[in-house]
């Protein structure tokens, strides 16, 4: 047998790798390769704005804010100083923002919180980072301050519990849908208040709109779920959520934390919060609260059992130095965080923002796990994006990082089919903007609906809901081309 040139070639190549290693063996720093010649270039060299996510904002903000502007580092570090200057009524906007914005976009933000079925709470930090140059457009004022002119009539569609969670409700504050999971909600009150919240039907104050179901954080409250959590064997994984995990006393986390270790079956807890996203500097500054967290995932991590984080940003401008030194606290105590956003029409519903945010996200070890299509929430229509929005940002984001850092999208379905992938729907008509998804797992008999927001739609489908007469012959109509007709729907 004969070998070609080529080949010798790539032979001799591979006998001067095979005895690199001893070489290599010796490097260990960059200054020891600084004569190796660079290889060819095969991609063009990145600009820099293209690794802009690197950046983190480590100037005192908050100071351009004529009430903030003698706050030090120190004490806008302080979380007490966060909570006391938490901004819970209008009238309080109205003294922050004096000079700073329009006389009109106070009266709209008055007119929007007539109308709103959350109440209003926004901590110092993320009120100074909202460009008040430009409030219309800010991705942290579309989600938490709303206005009225640019609400949309809601889709009829639109319920306060879209996600049906009383149903699947054995105790209140626990929700239990599917087979091995758990979603408990030891309280009602959180850091910030979101617009869109999942669950207006609990969260927050009663507002002029909405009437709220309480969650307080009563430990004797708390027994019936722990009662029910230790008599079901199969249950392994528990989201203690709310509310928010932030708003927990030290003592709570604690309590919260031994008593679900305590319990054989239960082998992997999430605490959710909000926290980080709007009010990182209590990771640093509340340390008998961060000493908890860090001692119950220690705790588990003694018994075999998985106790991480589950956070909640929703666009890189929640993002500073602070929020970096944050995350690093917790990455260097051994705590994984992970994060769920929800898609907000202008807030992260771009290629470019969604990118960055993941790509932010991934630099300060926050994992993106899941982008959910937002709920069917009143008062939230203008939020919303379609389905088709949502397929094809899935589309752009897949391929950007590694794939353990790549979220999945997923819309929950309607009415309590729980997470679906959002492109793995049976049925979908861009024109109606009605989605159908089967949700086997938790209900062979049932199809869930998923509704477009109405003013996206062409105008032929605008046309069709107009007329409520339409209504239901429109999801009649879908139900049977998606050949599902026989399974009854779940709204
Ligand atoms: C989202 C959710 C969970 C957790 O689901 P994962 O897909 O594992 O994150 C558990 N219970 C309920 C009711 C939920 O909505
Ligand atoms: S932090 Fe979560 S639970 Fe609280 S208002 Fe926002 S979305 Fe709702």
């Amino acid at each position: 047998m004969r070998y070609t040139k080529k080949e010798i070639e790539t032979i001799e190549n591979a006998h001067i790798v095979s005895e690199l290693p001893d070489k290599i063996s010796e490097i260990n720093n960059l200054e020891e390769i600084h004569d190796v010649p660079i290889p060819d270039h095969i991609k063009d060299s990145v600009e820099q704005k293209e690794l802009n996510h690197r950046d983190f904002d480590d100037s005192h903000f908050w100071q351009k804010i004529p009430y903030f502007k003698d706050v030090g580092y120190d004490e806008f570090l302080d979380v007490k100083f966060q909570n006391q200057n938490s901004v819970t009524k209008v009238a309080h906007l109205d003294e922050l923002l004096e000079g700073l914005v329009d006389a009109d976009f106070l009266i709209d933000v008055h007119q929007g919180m007539a109308e709103a079925p959350m109440n209003i709470r926004i901590s110092p930090y993320i009120l100074s980072l909202i460009n008040w140059d430009d409030p219309y457009n800010d991705p942290l004022r579309i989600q938490f301050i709303p206005v009225a002119s640019t609400r949309r009539k809601d889709h009829p569609r639109l319920t306060l519990d879209s996600l049906a969670e009383q149903d699947d409700s054995p105790v209140s504050g626990l929700v239990h849908r599917y087979f091995d999971k758990a979603l408990f909600l030891p309280l009602d009150v959180c850091p910030v208040y979101c617009r869109f919240c999942t669950r207006s039907y609990a969260i927050g104050s009663d507002t002029d709109l909405v009437t709220k179901l309480s969650f307080k954080p009563v430990p004797k409250k708390w027994h019936g779920a722990f009662a029910y959590l230790a008599s079901r064997p199969e249950i392994e994984d528990v989201v203690v959520s709310g509310g928010d995990t932030y708003m927990l006393i030290p003592e709570r986390v604690r309590q919260i934390g031994e008593m679900l270790l305590s319990i054989p079956h239960i082998r992997r807890i999430r605490f959710a919060t909000k926290g980080p996203a709007v009010m990182p500097m209590k990771i640093l500054s509340d340390k008998e609260w961060t000493r908890a967290l860090i001692d119950v995932v220690e705790m588990g991590r003694k018994k075999d059992k998985d106790v991480v984080l589950h956070t909640h940003f929703n666009s890189a401008n929640e993002i500073t130095k602070i929020t970096k030194d944050a995350m690093n606290h917790l990455f260097e105590h051994g705590v994984t965080v992970r994060n769920q956003s929800v898609l907000i029409r202008g807030v992260n519903d771009t290629p470019e923002d969604m990118v960055h945010l993941v790509r932010k996200l991934s630099y300060i070890n926050v994992q993106p796990y899941y982008v959910y299509q937002h709920d069917m929430v009143k008062g939230t229509e203008e939020l919303r994006t379609r389905i088709s929005d949502t397929v094809e940002l899935e589309r752009y984001v897949r391929g950007v990082t590694a794939g353990f850092n790549t979220p999945l999208f997923v819309t929950d379905a309607p009415g309590g089919g729980g997470k679906r992938d959002v492109h793995s729907y049976d049925y979908y008509d861009e024109l109606t903007g009605i989605s159908i998804y089967r949700s086997p797992s938790i209900d062979k008999e049932k199809v869930f609906l998923y509704f477009d927001p109405i003013d996206l739609l062409p105008e032929e489908g605008r046309k069709l809901w107009a007329d409520e007469k339409n209504h239901d012959e429109l999801i009649e109509s879908a139900l049977k081309k998606s050949g599902y007709g026989q399974l009854s729907p779940a709204l």
